[in-house]
């Protein structure tokens, strides 16, 4: 039988109607939350993103605001922004949209953003706070986005192998610690593949839970999924597909076919993770509200 199919639009959708009513809680406080995005250049991709987030924000009710730099901007004009947005009471949380202009030094923009605002969980001291299970700081939201896709597709973990392939500090690492930590929706047996693993199938077969993030269209085939394991895609490509009016159409990590047939449960790509990075960002960012009210 098919595998299963666990829908992020639905359960990005049940979240940020969750977010909605924990917002609607904060106004009655006199609390909105707000989250400022700054884009710096005029990427198309990153601006469907930054126009993404401001309208959801808007539809839970939270106050957004977006800044636009150009290309041109100075590290120390980007940084003296950051400083503003840090001072501003009114902002919750802050995201500065990536990748920046090549001149401009990501580290420490990052590292500029207070760790109560840093909503994304890059600055090291959320990256720490995620290793050692501290549940007060930010997950980044696609990690994130993804255990919450388990718990909420009934997919238990404890004692679980779980198999992530890909090693980056926006999805592999911080999934790691996520799965890793003795706690709920956690507590499995990790172990993370990356470009220089020697044999990747033969981690990819023991997996009960395999996540995968690569950025390699279709690489992991069904033949290397382990019989009813729990399948979640993270890769987003956009392969040429002549069939489609665009010419190009977005595909997986994951050869979805193949896979579906071996495992028994598996996000599609698009309308798996994807969605499920701006529910969380919403969440990050009501939280960070919360904790700088106390609660
Ligand atoms: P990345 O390029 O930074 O990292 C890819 C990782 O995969 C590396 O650690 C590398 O070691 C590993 N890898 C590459 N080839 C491999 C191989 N043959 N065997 C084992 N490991 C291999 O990518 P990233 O930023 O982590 O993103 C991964 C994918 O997830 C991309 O397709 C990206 O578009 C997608 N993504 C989606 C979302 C979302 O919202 N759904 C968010 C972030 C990234």
């Amino acid at each position: 039988m098919p595998a299963e199919l666990i829908d992020g639009n639905v359960i990005a959708r049940s979240i940020r109607d969750e977010v909605a009513l924990d917002v609607a809680k904060l106004v009655a406080r006199g609390i909105q939350p707000g989250l400022a995005v700054v884009l710096v250049g005029d990427d198309p991709a990153s601006e469907v993103y930054v126009r993404n987030k401001g309208r959801a924000c808007d539809e839970a009710g939270m106050h957004s605001v977006t800044i636009n730099m150009p290309a041109t901007t100075t590290q120390q004009e980007l940084l003296a922004q950051v400083k503003h947005l840090n001072d501003d009471p009114a902002i919750h949380g802050i995201l500065v949209q990536m990748p920046l202009p090549k001149h401009l030094d990501a580290d420490v923009v990052i590292r500029s953003i207070l760790p109560a605002k840093d909503v994304d969980g890059f600055h090291p001291v959320n990256v720490g706070k995620n290793l050692i299970g501290d549940r007060d700081g930010f997950v980044p939201c696609t990690p994130a986005g993804v255990q919450e896709m388990l718990a909420r597709s009934g997919t238990v973990t404890k004692g679980k192998e779980c198999v992530i392939v890909g090693r980056s500090n926006i999805v592999g690492k911080p999934m790691m610690a996520l799965m890793v930590q003795n706690g709920a929706n956690a507590n499995a047996t990790v172990t993370v593949c990356h470009s220089a693993t020697r044999d990747l199938k033969e981690h990819t077969l023991r997996a009960d839970i395999l996540i995968v993030a690569a950025g390699k269209p279709k690489m992991v085939t069904g033949d290397m999924v382990r019989k009813g394991a729990v399948v979640i895609d993270v890769g987003i490509n956009r392969i040429e597909d002549p069939s489609t009016k665009s010419g190009f159409r977005l595909v997986g990590d994951v050869d979805f076919a193949s896979a579906r047939e071996r495992a028994s449960k598996i996000t599609p790509v698009p309308g798996g993770v994807g969605p499920m990075t701006i529910a969380m960002l919403l969440k990050n960012t009501v939280r960070a509200a919360e904790q700088s009210a106390g609660r």
